[in-house]
């Protein structure tokens, strides 16, 4: 790789570490993607995020070609579906912390019960049905629980969830990972209440320039 193909693997590379430092991912659990001219820049399958190295970040064209000498991602599907179907997409970050896929495995959203579920851009964060990890119907089923949001649970198995850029979409994993444990915290005291739907309505319009400092 050389020039911008360097630059964007290095970032790659450092986002999959980034999610094993935070104790997001472990092992080769998740991955993670970046928008590039005619595809995207992937980490490959199977190669554990702390050990990973830029030069083995593989390119996927929007066809599903690569190049690069590993294989890309089983989950190569998911991304490149993000990217066709949202065009607002630059990233996109997929983990197996572990409060969001406890909740994941009980194959249910996360409701309003904070106020921070809309930082996805919704009222919830749906549960997609399960479907066989890297398969066609699991990226089908993903789009269809992302629908206007930037994030879902994946059934028995995680979480996605995309931003404009990579420190947008790990920030969003993160958020995520955040509001599933404080959900489970909530309901092992009792049951939480979701906040109403004007609510919710008013917060997401907030945050259309909350953190927007000086534009
Ligand atoms: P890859 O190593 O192929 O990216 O798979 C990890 C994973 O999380 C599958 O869902
Ligand atoms: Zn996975």
């Amino acid at each position: 790789m050389s020039g911008p193909e360097t630059a964007s693997g290095l970032q790659v590379a450092e986002a999959a570490r980034a999610l094993v430092e935070k104790g997001l991912n472990r092992g080769a659990a998740g991955n993670v993607s970046l928008r590039a001219d005619g595809g995207f820049y992937i980490t490959p399958s199977g190669v554990p995020g702390d050990i990973l190295q830029p030069e083995q970040i593989v390119f996927v064209g929007m066809d599903g070609g690569w190049k690069g000498a590993l294989r890309p991602s089983s989950e190569w599907r998911m991304h490149r579906d993000i990217y066709a179907t949202r065009a607002e997409a630059g990233a996109v970050v997929h983990t197996h912390s572990d409060h969001a896929t406890a909740l994941a495995c009980l194959n249910e959203p996360i409701p309003a019960f904070h106020y921070m579920v809309a930082a996805a851009g919704g009222e919830i964060i749906d549960c997609a049905p399960y479907a066989t990890f890297g398969s066609e119907e699991l990226s089908k089923n993903m789009l269809r629980a992302l629908g206007p949001r930037r994030a879902a649970l994946l059934a028995h198995h995680g979480v996605i969830c995309y931003g404009g850029d990579l420190r947008q979409a790990l920030h969003l994993a993160e958020e995520v990972e955040g509001l599933a444990r404080q959900y489970i915290l909530a309901r092992s005291i009792g049951a939480p209440k979701s906040l109403p739907p004007d609510e919710m309505a008013r917060v997401l319009e907030l945050f259309r320039t909350y953190g927007k400092q000086g534009k």
